[in-house]
């Protein structure tokens, strides 16, 4: 049975004893309208902890005016129910108002490796994600918390912020879960009209290719970067925004593609943004790419 709690003190109450109990505590933050991408994390969690919180929250602070928090899909009664099936033992769905009683004067901030990418589009959106993440953390305590490489900038952030503040936390990044075309599972692809979604496939598609080159040899960075941007901006309905080519830890450029690589795209379709990424590891000759899961490994066109 999954318990559902709505304020601070009853969830911080309720990780103090599972913790005294001799209960390992397992962190899951997202945002609801659960898919199976968030579902894989709460199983990670389930696999290697003895009591699962996933907290749901649309956190206003990461969202900047004008971007879609009215919009935001949600479906408490369905993420609860996700939940159970998964055997999470608690929902944290706390309403604006306790989690921020008053306007928060205070604001966690990792510098540096949130200034580029996404930060680029959304100056404030990781501060507003480091924020609520620590606040979550905080109320939760020492736990081990489970983040998808879906978002693997706001990953390589949130793993920056635990360190520098020391928190009591392991950090861990889980698989990319995508369609059976590819695409990458997100509440933000509920807004696709028909012709989007199949649009949207590029960003895999694009991604895949290029991860392709660099197995078949390919180690420049601009040279992959730029066959990422061809083959989005071929895409009618697609309009980049960014497709990079980076150190995977910490965001920076890269000349030459060696050690742990990230190519990361973004990209509006219409309203929508969408983002993916693959990371690779490249080890002189041999490349290991991580598509991530759930996709058909042939539904190659
Ligand atoms: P969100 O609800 O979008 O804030 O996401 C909550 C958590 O679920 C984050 O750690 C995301 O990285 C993770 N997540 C979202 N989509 C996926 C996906 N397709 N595969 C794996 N993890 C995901």
């Amino acid at each position: 049975m999954t318990a559902v709690i709505e304020t601070i003190a009853d969830l911080r109450a309720a990780c103090d004893e599972a913790r005294g109990a001799g209960r390992r505590v397992g962190l899951v933050p997202t945002m609801g309208y659960l898919h199976a991408g968030h579902r894989s994390l709460i199983r990670a969690a389930r696999e290697t902890t003895d009591f699962v919180v996933v907290t749901i929250f649309v956190n206003p602070l990461q969202f900047a005016p004008g971007e879609d928090l009215d919009r935001y899909p949600r479906d408490l009664e369905g993420d609860v129910r996700a939940c159970e099936e998964e055997g999470a033992d608690v929902v944290f769905a706390a309403p604006v108002a306790e989690m921020y009683p008053k306007p928060p004067k205070t604001r966690v901030s990792v510098a540096d490796l949130t200034a580029d990418l996404c930060g680029r589009a959304r100056p404030t959106h990781f501060d507003g994600v480091t924020t609520v993440v620590a606040k979550l953390l905080s109320i939760v305590g020492p736990c081990t918390a489970f983040f998808g490489r879906k978002d693997a900038q706001q990953l390589a952030v949130v793993r920056r912020m635990v360190d520098d503040l020391s928190m009591p936390v392991d950090v861990v990044g889980c698989p990319l879960v995508r369609e059976a075309d590819g695409l990458a599972l997100s509440s933000r692809n509920a807004y696709l009209s028909h012709d989007q979604r199949e649009a949207a496939t590029v960003l895999f598609e694009s991604l895949r290719a290029a991860a392709d080159a660099v197995a078949g040899g390919e180690r420049d960075a601009a040279t992959v970067a730029e066959m990422l941007r061809g083959s989005i901006a071929a895409r009618d309905g697609v309009e980049i925004d960014y497709a990079e080519v980076r150190d995977a830890a910490e965001m920076t450029t890269l000349d030459r593609i060696e050690g742990e690589v990230l190519l990361a795209v973004a990209a509006r379709l219409g309203e929508t943004r969408l983002i993916d990424n693959v990371r690779l590891t490249v080890r002189g000759d041999t490349v290991t790419a991580d598509l991530g899961t759930g996709f058909r490994p042939d539904g190659r066109e």
